[in-house]
């Protein structure tokens, strides 16, 4: 197989081929190894700059080996074709400088706040337009697509956690000839894959759950078209957005316990989820997988599972605020993902009409789901 960005194809791991036809859960584990008799089984970090001239690496901002394996890997999960990159935003800007000068992006309102702030700000000298609108109503999208080249969406939304009709809008999309990309962060190709419905790429702020240990800061873009791959591959050595070894090898680590992780999140995020839901202090729980949730129809639709995030409310800031200090197992901390829970009060970083102030951001993690009661339970009696 030929690696994106025009350089030499390095057939020396197992690729989306040899994985087709497996689970994901199965392919998370499989997928971008060495293949070769004698060879390490994991992709060991391959710390270099250049490369003894040959057919295969050439220059350390082009190419690295294990760039390459967690590519691999992320290509047969997402059934794609996989470009690293160095962080989550990294890849969204690659993705937007890509688009032609004056395309149309049509952006949804909940995407995650700092791709929209970096529309914005390739909007403001005029290099694209962009225009927001509502994901849950999915006619005012379907509306929206004929005035669109890029369509954005985000499939389970950071914080809210709404869904929306992917499987309808992509499928529409497509045939307005209309390019879509889905940020695929929150549900992790274990519980959605976007090519499968259709859309044009997939990113990943790998990290959050890919990593999975809250020790890197990694991105990834999975394009449908490997042509599409090979352009942002290829623009990635000239931005220089290149990921670091350490970070592919570390999320090439964390990728194989992934479905473990989001799966033991998911289900002790359900159980907190209801019981913070009778719980007196709390004014209301954002749970996809709650049956009464708004995005409960569409989760269970379009997703093999409801992540591992809860959302949920205090009235007013102060005793939002308040259980961020007073737990004690969980961390009071600005991310998700990992396998420790953490906890943040996300309108402390910046002031957006559709989050409200006393919400509460919960990334569950692996911890054991009674201990994260009594710890939550504590924190909410004190608060
Ligand atoms: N997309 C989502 C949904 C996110 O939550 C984040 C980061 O929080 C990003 C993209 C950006 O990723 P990174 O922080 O790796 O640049």
């Amino acid at each position: 197989m030929r690696k994106v960005g025009g350089v030499a194809s390095p057939d020396v791991y197992r690729d989306r081929q040899a994985a087709a036809g497996l689970h994901p859960s199965t392919q998370a584990v499989v997928a971008g190894r060495p293949d070769a008799a004698g060879a390490p089984l994991n992709q060991p970090p391959v710390f270099a700059t250049a490369f003894g001239a040959g057919e295969t690496w050439d220059y350390g901002r082009r190419s690295n080996p294990t760039w390459s394996a967690l590519e691999e890997a992320l290509s047969a999960l997402d059934g794609g074709s996989a470009v690293a990159f160095a962080s989550g935003m990294a890849a969204a800007t690659a993705l937007v400088d890509d688009l032609p000068h004056g395309s149309r992006v049509l952006v949804a309102a909940d995407a995650y706040v700092e791709v929209r702030w970096l529309l914005g700000a390739r909007a403001t000298p005029g290099r694209i337009s962009v225009a927001e609108v509502d994901p849950l109503d999915t006619e005012a999208v379907l509306a929206a697509l004929p005035d669109a080249d890029l369509l954005w969406m985000d499939a389970i939304a950071n914080p809210m956690l709404d869904v929306a009709a992917l499987d309808v809008i992509l499928p529409a999309a497509r045939r307005h000839g209309v390019l879509t990309t889905v940020d695929a962060t929150l549900a992790t190709p274990i519980f959605l894959r976007p090519l499968e419905l259709g859309a044009d790429f997939v990113l990943h702020s790998a990290t959050k759950y890919i990593g999975g240990h809250s020790d890197l800061v990694l991105g990834a873009l999975v394009a449908r078209d490997p042509r599409a791959a090979a352009r942002l591959a290829a623009g990635r050595s000239a931005s220089g957005a290149v990921p670091g070894t350490m970070e592919t090898w570390l999320a090439l680590r964390g990728l194989r316990t992934l479905a473990l992780r989001v799966e033991r999140g998911a289900q002790t995020a359900a159980g907190l989820a209801r019981r913070l839901q009778a719980h007196p202090r709390v004014s209301s729980v954002r749970y996809p997988g709650l049956s009464g949730d708004r995005a409960h129809e569409a989760a269970s639709r379009q997703l093999d599972g409801y992540g591992a995030v809860v959302s949920f409310e205090l009235d007013g800031a102060e005793g939002a605020a308040r259980v961020c200090e007073r737990v004690a197992l969980i961390t009071h901390a600005g991310s998700l993902g990992g396998v420790e829970t953490l906890i943040e009060r996300q309108a402390r970083w910046h002031e957006d009409p559709r989050v409200p102030p006393g919400l509460l951001r919960l990334s569950v993690g692996c911890e054991d789901p009674e201990d994260l009661w009594r710890d939550l339970e504590a924190a909410l009696a004190l608060a």
